[in-house]
């Protein structure tokens, strides 16, 4: 018989995994506040309704749980067969009836979670690859999810905010888009500061650096390419200035 609790006893992926798994009750929260007409609606991602980012959600947590099989068998199932075929399948579950498509986002969810938890506790530590083509851990995916859940649910548009996000989460998002940016080589001379905090991402060779401030939700916010909302910018010259766009993350 199946275990009812995770298979692993490492506290950080213990901490991690709560993350993810209240990131999906709070998509899931904000998903049910919307009514089925409201599915039609746009969200903050270009192109995208509600339908768009509601399958595409569920068809992640498939996905996902393809990499967490690959990691219990060794029998490598890609995340997705090709980025073509991933953009297909979620304009077709935009087409899906609002039941259905709110049942792909609870069945995905529920069998991913069942996955998370019946995973072996070595078996976290076998190599999956991501869409991109980077080889991680299949703790990783924990992270993967975590960062899709809690973003995407303010994508929705219905009231969630940056704010709402738990504060490990947003420092683990700046520290990721930085890092992105940072391979990209596209940081250059840009510096992000979150006040109340000593936290500082970017460029560290900048020597007269565009700075941009505010406080961590509003950082991240602004660094995630949402909108800059209560972040304010600096300009090499220290002179306020108009808050740049941020560099492309994704
Ligand atoms: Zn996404």
């Amino acid at each position: 018989m199946a275990a009812r609790h995770d298979q692993t006893t490492d506290p950080a992926l213990l901490e991690a995994l709560l993350q993810a798994r209240r990131g999906t009750a709070f998509f899931a929260r904000k998903l049910n506040e919307l009514t089925d007409a409201e599915l039609d609606g746009d969200t903050l991602l270009p192109g995208w309704t509600r339908r768009h980012l509601t399958a595409h959600i569920g068809y992640n947590a498939r996905a996902i749980a393809r990499l967490i099989e690959w990691a219990a068998t060794g029998v490598e199932t890609p995340m997705y067969a090709s980025t073509d075929v991933r953009d297909h399948e979620i304009n077709f579950g935009a087409t899906l009836s609002p039941i259905a498509l709110r049942h792909l986002f609870d069945h995905s969810a529920v069998h991913l979670n069942v996955e998370w938890r019946d995973l072996p506790e070595d078996a976290w530590h076998h190599k999956v690859r991501t869409i991109q083509g980077r080889e991680v851990p299949a703790t990783e995916t924990v992270w993967m999810r975590t960062r899709e859940v809690w973003i995407h649910a303010v994508d929705l548009a219905n009231g969630a905010t940056f704010t709402d996000i738990p504060a490990p989460v947003l420092e683990r998002l700046l520290t990721d888009i930085t890092g992105a940016w940072h391979t990209r080589g596209t940081d250059k001379g840009l510096i992000v500061k979150v006040t109340g905090t000593d936290l500082t991402f970017g460029d560290p060779t900048a020597d007269s650096p565009t700075v941009i401030s505010g406080p961590l939700a509003a950082a991240v916010e602004w660094a995630a390419g949402r909108g800059h909302a209560g972040v304010t910018a600096v300009d090499a010259e220290a002179s306020p200035a108009a808050v740049p766009a941020a560099p492309k993350w994704i």
